[in-house]
């Protein structure tokens, strides 16, 4: 842990669960059903934020999201329940990662005053109950950024780790009333009660003709979001804010990368990003928090790989599964010797060099699994290699690779190597393993 900047652990939820105290109910109509819903918040043990609708339980992970039009909808085994990220981003704030949250009647979570303030006053009437469980899940290491991009949108959702938990987000709605907003928030409970909670929901005026064609905001009104027209707003009373529009993009924000099911520190800079991209933001941060749970360090891969400088293209373990798969990291730097010459004007790391490191990362797992000593696996096959995208100065390769066979001396691996969430090179690589007479030389001599 020494060369760690910060105790990447605390990022996780290391078996210590929080829930309600208590149970808390919740009646009130749907901002686009228009329909009434009773849902009751139990408190639970599962180590899972759960809902219940008609004896199914839907996970609230970011791979059960069905829709991102207009809100968060996740569902499960034919079961659907809309506009979750209010209450997501409440729990997400309170810590509570424990819940059963049952809806009785109705399928989209109330909305309220178009805010998570009656959310957040209800768990603080209750209390939050603390416990200690065995299953932990997402404890590891995280140490890549992430991102989200859509250029022709100039929406970009980026994800860099650092201590603390900072979002900071650029609205931009230019032409509009709105204009441009920005706000940066350190999460902690009093904040969010205090600078985002109250934060309501919006709509254009010139979209309510589009949105109600496609069976929308049946429940909308003047008092549950804010108007937003060509030439001024419309709002009850007042605006909580000037800026109240962009803290309600970072409620929604809260709302959604809480279904990723961990807490990552670090900042995230969010620029007119929405559900859409939150969401496949919140898919990223889920994928790599997987593949980070256990460790091995450059030292102990020495042990085992005969490679040296400037040719041990492996820097850490992350993840192993001893005779199934390994999961492993090198950062990419622009003083690697290879970029010296591959190329100079253009510096792209060389694809075979990917496929060296992927074959590398196969050596350990095969070496560790079987415990191989004085045995080198030289390459017998590579079939199905494909390069999707260039690797970079900069970038960090997370590679994971799956044994298919091993036989006596073969073996063969599935190898995909990623960087950003996304693959860059994958293939299928056969090895023979060698006795390794170079050592027996080094004996001799
Ligand atoms: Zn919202």
């Amino acid at each position: 842990m020494k060369d760690m900047p910060f105790d990447v652990k605390k990022r996780f939820w290391k078996g210590i669960f929080r829930t309600v105290k208590d149970k808390i109910e919740f009646e009130g109509i749907g901002m686009h059903t228009g329909e009434e819903a009773r849902v009751i918040i139990h408190p639970d043990e599962s180590g899972e934020i759960r809902f219940l609708k008609n004896g199914v339980y839907i996970k609230a992970d970011v791979d059960n999201v069905v829709d991102v039009f207009r809100g968060t909808s996740l569902h499960s085994e034919g079961e659907r329940i809309d506009t979750v990220e209010h209450l997501m981003a409440v729990l997400f704030a309170a810590g509570i990662n424990s819940a059963v949250i049952e809806f009785v009647r109705g399928e989209e979570f109330p909305i309220f005053d178009g805010s998570a303030r009656v959310m957040a006053e209800a768990i603080d009437n209750v209390g939050i109950e603390e416990f200690i469980a065995e299953k932990v899940e997402g404890e590891g290491y995280f140490l890549t950024p992430l991102s989200v991009e859509d250029e022709s949108k100039r929406v970009k959702a980026t994800y860099v780790p650092s201590p603390g938990f900072e979002v900071s987000f650029l609205l931009d709605y230019r032409g509009t009333p709105i204009g441009i907003q920005t706000f940066k928030f350190n999460l902690t409970w009093q904040n969010f009660k205090r600078d985002i909670a109250p934060a309501r929901t919006f709509g254009f005026e010139k979209e309510l003709g589009f949105l109600k064609k496609k069976g929308l905001i049946k429940g909308a009104s003047l008092d549950n979001a804010i108007l937003v027209k060509e030439d001024g707003i419309v709002v009850k009373d007042s605006l909580r804010w000037e800026n109240e529009f962009v803290r309600h993009k970072i409620l929604d924000f809260l709302g959604d990368i809480s279904l990723a099911g961990v807490k990552l520190d670090g900042k995230w800079l969010l620029e007119r990003s929405g559900h859409k991209y939150n969401v496949a933001l919140a898919k990223k941060v889920k994928w790599l928090a997987k593949r980070c749970v256990r460790r091995m360090n450059f030292e102990e891969i020495k042990e085992l790989l005969p490679h040296r400088y400037p040719f041990l293209l492996v820097d850490r373990v992350l993840d192993f599964e001893e005779g199934k798969k390994i999961v492993t990291l090198k950062n990419v730097t622009g003083n690697e010797a290879f970029f010296t010459g591959h190329f100079p004007h253009r510096a792209v790391m060389p694809g075979v060099l990917i496929v060296e490191a992927l074959a590398q990362s196969a050596g350990v797992l095969v070496l560790k699994s079987f415990n191989l000593k004085n045995i080198t696996p030289f390459f017998a096959a590579i079939d199905k290699v494909r390069f999707k995208k260039p690797v970079k100065p900069g970038d960090t390769l997370i590679m994971e690779v799956e044994l298919l066979m091993k036989k006596a001396r073969i073996c063969k691996v599935k190898g995909t190597a990623y960087v950003n969430a996304e693959v860059v090179t994958e293939g299928e690589f056969t090895f023979s393993l060698l006795a390794d007479e170079f050592k027996k030389l080094q004996v001799c001599n």
